[in-house]
């Protein structure tokens, strides 16, 4: 039997069997884990105050054939500003959920998780940004997991300076309106300036993105960006996400 421990983000708990819980963890090293922790559904265990969801923490483990077990955790930042407050627990329930579903077990991915942490971490200081938080968490999370072109082009005239492109779902391409075949198809409209906060997203620390300064041309941006990156969600996540509907049992 293999011990070991390892640094992770607690990021969906279920309950197992009569007095069993599942927890997935997402770790700095190995990707997301599924730890199984025995005993921990009797309300009296020791443990249960470190499993909470978002918890960052340390946890001893040792690995089965099959499974991999928790022996003890210790938390390490509980974000507790950011579960006192209805608005920040929604924001951060979404986004795990997010992950979650976006990626695989025990395939490692280090930015992941720097991203979610760094997320966490901002949410708790700066409650007000949640919105551009969240979406500035979308953006890098579709972008680092590839789901997301690099550059927003034309497909047809190669034209990136359009006044305005028309992303159709159902082509999966970007069009300027001269090079629009199909405009039944529908789809949604991305502006330059959506285009510039989605490269800057891309590209910043969330710590600099919550420093943008909230004005009707970036208000309008964000929510044209949040179209696309939504329905690129839907896309690949194949079904309606709970969204924000929230269970607040953490
Ligand atoms: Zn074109």
């Amino acid at each position: 039997m293999r011990t070991f421990q390892i640094k992770g983000i607690i990021i969906s708990k279920r309950d197992l069997g009569e007095s069993d819980r599942a927890f997935k963890i997402m770790t700095e090293h190995e990707g997301k884990l599924e730890i199984i922790a025995k005993n921990t559904r009797n309300g009296s265990s020791t443990r249960n105050g470190h499993l909470e969801l978002f918890n960052y923490a340390t946890f001893f483990l040792y690995k089965s054939e099959n499974h991999t077990y928790l022996n003890q955790c210790q938390t390490i930042t509980e974000f507790t500003r950011l579960k006192s407050n209805l608005e920040t627990i929604s924001t951060a329930y979404y986004a795990i959920e997010i992950l979650d579903k976006l990626t695989a077990l025990n395939d490692p991915a280090e930015e992941i998780f720097t991203l979610l942490l760094s997320f966490l971490r901002e949410l708790e200081q700066n409650p007000l940004k949640n919105e551009t938080i969240l979406l500035a968490f979308k953006t890098k999370l579709l972008y680092d997991m590839g789901l997301l072109p690099s550059v927003i082009i034309c497909d047809s005239c190669g034209n990136k300076l359009a006044p305005e492109l028309i992303y159709s779902p159902r082509e999966h391409k970007f069009h300027c309106r001269s090079c629009q075949i199909n405009p039944g198809f529908g789809g949604t409209t991305i502006s330059p300036q959506a285009i510039k906060l989605f490269y800057f997203l891309q590209k910043t620390h969330l710590s600099n993105a919550i420093k943008l300064k909230t004005d009707q041309t970036l208000s309008q941006a964000s929510k044209e960006l949040t179209t696309l990156l939504d329905i690129y969600l839907q896309e690949n996540l194949g079904k309606e996400l709970k969204s924000k509907t929230i269970s607040y049992n953490l």
